[in-house]
């Protein structure tokens, strides 16, 4: 048992955290009411104040102290992902790989992707225009179960390495990874504040998101991200939506197709398919469809779910279990053919793996978000067809794609954030790329030199380096302003164009 560990609260109203694999408790923790969230947000909001002055260096430093520490207590924290989640032992740390790499780039990325930088003045060229970016002030983060430590570090190394501090509210499900990673927190930084955890449920998360915090980023479902959007309306406070996904793979016929079932197994089945950028579904050229198949069973049949060593865990909640059932039974429902696992196979909290062929748009597993290890396999007649249906989704999270030389050009068609080519998953492990989606998936991005930029406001400035005759940001003008004013448009905007704007004006400067 896990004593509770959060201190900066009044509230004695306690939240227990399950191991989804034996359903016992593993811990307690203080349920935040609204006050308690306030109160953190302003403490947050003293230490963003010292924070923000801080040079890029300082910050970095701190920073990588901060992933040193967090990477000496890999065991400690995987073994929590585990235990908390779900999710083996392995994938646990490869959470905590991922995690550290983005702690890594944010904070070495920082100062080059927030420089200063001059842009063209165009016609105001006795104006120096310069673009420079600033810290928000208190970051509110929301997080998700699936990913309880990578998810939400993508927005908290991000935001903090861009000069702001946080406000952490980890899922009701996987609070004391979060209150682990704050106790490493509050004994690296110099400011204690800088990173705080506000454990409890949905209230607490509607709280944080009205409070005065700067702006949310929210990773979860699209229902509570609308929710999360309209209350953060009231202060006008800006939102980054990190939402779900129904990511299509598509495969044409001159795909590597071992390759291509070994990304689908992978990508469909990892995290027991809990993931926002899990393959939800597959589209396969005809020609290759019986071949594809057969070798995605071959490797669905060599996996092995539960126990120390398993591929696949427990799920980490009985609701998804039931959301997955139902999938599955409505997939049937409409004519589609269970190759492996399905809904007869469920037994607890653990899901076998699942192939589905024979399905179609008419079905949920094909168009609402399953969540869980559901492979649904659909045959098509041609890569347009595969283009169409991988576009037909209100979704557009990632997605990848198995082909020869024309894999480049499939990818480009395809509406979404993010696509991985003749690989699966990977642009989430590259922290140089931006993470994001479009429609249902949200918006903003995180990750990336976009992803540091989300943190911050960009201010523009525009200087003054010299005085010209035509001062067009006065009523004080000479008698024939108009006249040259007439020349200029035609010169500078009209037919027969005879110089660009920066040449003109040096022209009228003589
Ligand atoms: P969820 O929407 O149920 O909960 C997410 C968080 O919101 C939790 O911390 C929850 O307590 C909080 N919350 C609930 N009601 C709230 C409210 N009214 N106001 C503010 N906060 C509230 O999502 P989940 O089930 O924890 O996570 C799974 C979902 O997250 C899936 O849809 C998955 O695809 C998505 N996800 C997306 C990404 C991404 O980067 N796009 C990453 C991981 C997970």
């Amino acid at each position: 048992m896990v004593a509770a560990m959060a201190t900066a609260t009044q509230s004695s109203e306690q939240l227990h955290s399950y191991n989804p694999a034996t359903g016992e408790s593993i811990g307690s923790v203080p349920i935040f009411s609204a006050a308690d969230v306030d109160a953190a947000v302003a403490r947050a909001r003293v230490a963003a104040q010292t924070w923000s002055t801080r040079s890029f260096r300082a910050r970095e430093e701190e920073l990588t102290a901060f992933r040193k520490a967090l990477a000496a207590s890999a065991d400690e924290i995987a073994e929590l992902l585990h235990r908390e989640n779900g999710k083996p032992l392995l994938e646990g740390y490869v959470e905590v790989m991922m995690a550290l790499s983005h702690i890594k780039h944010a904070a070495e990325r920082a100062e080059k992707a927030l420089a200063p930088h001059k842009v063209s003045s165009g016609v105001l060229a006795n104006f120096r225009a310069t673009i420079s970016y600033h810290p928000l002030g208190v970051i509110g983060v929301i997080g998700p179960w699936n990913y309880p430590l990578f998810t939400p570090m993508g927005s908290i190394a991000y935001a903090l390495a861009a000069g702001n501090a946080v406000v952490w509210k980890p899922s009701e499900l996987t609070p004391l990874v979060a209150l682990a990673i704050e106790k490493i927190a509050k004994k690296v930084f110099a400011l204690p504040d800088l990173l705080q955890v506000v454990t409890g449920a949905g209230a607490t998360g509607a709280a944080l998101a009205k409070s005065a915090v700067d702006k949310i980023a929210f990773t979860g479902s699209a229902a509570t991200g609308k929710r999360v959007m309209a209350a953060a309306a009231e202060r006008l406070t800006p939102v980054l939506l990190e939402l779900g996904g129904k990511d299509a793979m598509i495969i044409d016929d001159d795909a590597d197709l071992e390759k291509a079932a070994e990304a689908a197994v992978y990508g469909g089945l990892t995290n027991a398919g809990q993931a926002c950028i899990s393959v939800e579904r597959v589209y396969v050229k005809d020609t290759v469809h019986d071949k594809f198949v057969d070798e995605v069973i071959k490797q669905v049949r060599d996996l092995k779910v539960g126990g120390d060593d398993g591929h696949l865990g427990a799920m980490t909640s009985p609701q998804q279990v039931s959301i997955v059932k139902d999938h599955l039974d409505d997939a049937i429902a409409k004519g589609a053919k269970v190759h492996t696992g399905g809904p007869d196979a469920i037994s607890g909290s653990y899901i076998q793996p699942t192939v589905l062929t024979n399905v179609d748009h008419r079905m949920k597993v094909m168009t609402e978000e399953t969540f869980g290890p559901v492979i649904p396999i659909a045959k098509v007649a041609s890569v347009d067809e595969a283009v169409k249906l991988a576009n037909d989704s209100k979704y557009g999270l990632g997605s990848s794609v198995f082909a020869g030389k024309s894999a480049r050009a499939i990818a480009d068609r395809i509406r979404a954030g993010m696509t991985s080519v003749n690989s699966v998953m990977a642009f989430a492990g590259i922290p140089t790329l931006p993470f994001g989606g479009i429609g249902d998936s949200g918006f903003g991005r995180i990750h990336g030199d976009e992803g540091i930029r989300e943190f911050t406001r960009v201010k523009s400035t525009a200087e003054n380096v010299m005085s010209i005759p035509l001062n067009m940001m006065s009523f004080r003008q000479p008698k024939d302003a108009t006249k040259r004013l007439k020349g200029m448009i035609k010169q500078l905007y009209g037919e027969g164009v005879v110089a660009k704007a920066g040449d003109f004006m040096r022209k009228l400067r003589g």
